[in-house]
């Protein structure tokens, strides 16, 4: 089974974009997965394949019509698709690493890009879409978004990174931040590898990297810290 992204967007130009270098880019040539767009203006109104109307109620900018978007995607996943159908949204639940796990344990992903000030709601209601946030802060569009959601899915398939992208220990796998990493040279600016790292005790190492990570959670990421204190395992 190869996971399959079908885009939904008004600028499909802009895919794969960054997508189609580096490991995705080769997963994607070799077939890991597949990435299709549909150009949300193809089912656009009239001669001029109108996609947008002023808000109800009036405010500035544009909404994207529920009409328009639902032909599309009508057109990119049929009702049975078993697909999640994801809008991308400042409103939407955060995107986690739990979440990017379970999109790429499944057979992709219908994403649906927004514009403007975003789409009639009564679409989101009558297809089902997810609504996922990248941060909390807006972009101009839904595609850096579905692209950084891509980025994050891809690399965990099957095949795609060997075995670095499973380690136990990456940020938020464990519900920690990861510990700090070092290589050669030894010394570099008056600056030196802390000596336990050299030292050939990996239960010592172990021991390190553990306080380190939690010592960064703690500081940094004081929300990470107290779910992580409180876990029940
Ligand atoms: N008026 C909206 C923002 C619209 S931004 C509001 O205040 O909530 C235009 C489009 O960009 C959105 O429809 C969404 O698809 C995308 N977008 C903006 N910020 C995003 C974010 N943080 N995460 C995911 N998508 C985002």
């Amino acid at each position: 089974m190869v996971f399959r992204a079908s885009i939904l967007t008004l600028y499909p130009e802009m895919f794969p974009g960054p997508l189609g270098t580096s490991l995705a880019g080769r997963a994607l040539q070799r077939g890991d997965w597949t990435l299709e767009t549909t150009f949300i203006r193809e089912f656009g109104e009239g001669r001029h394949r109108l996609v947008d109307d002023t808000p109800a109620g009036g405010s500035p900018g544009m909404v994207l019509r529920a009409d328009v978007l639902a032909r599309a995607i009508d057109a990119a996943s049929p009702e049975d698709d078993p697909r999640p159908r994801l809008l991308m949204s400042p409103r939407g639940r955060p995107l986690t690493q739990g979440f990017v796990r379970d999109l790429a344990g499944g057979e992709g992903a219908v994403i649906v890009c927004g514009r403007f000030e975003g789409v009639d709601e009564r679409v989101i209601e009558g297809r089902g879409l997810i609504e996922v946030s990248i941060g909390d802060y807006i972009l101009s569009g839904g595609e850096m978004a579905a692209l950084v959601l891509l980025d994050a899915v891809v690399r965990l398939l099957p095949g795609v990174m060997g075995n670095s992208s499973s380690g136990e220990t990456e940020s938020f796998e464990n519900g920690l931040l990861e510990h700090p990493h070092y290589t050669r040279p030894a010394l570099w600016e008056g600056r030196t590898i802390p000596p336990v790292l050299t030292s050939g005790d990996h239960g010592a190492v172990e021991r390190w990297r553990r306080a380190e990570a939690e010592r960064l959670t703690r500081e940094r990421r004081p929300d990470l810290w107290s779910r992580f204190s409180n876990r029940d395992d």
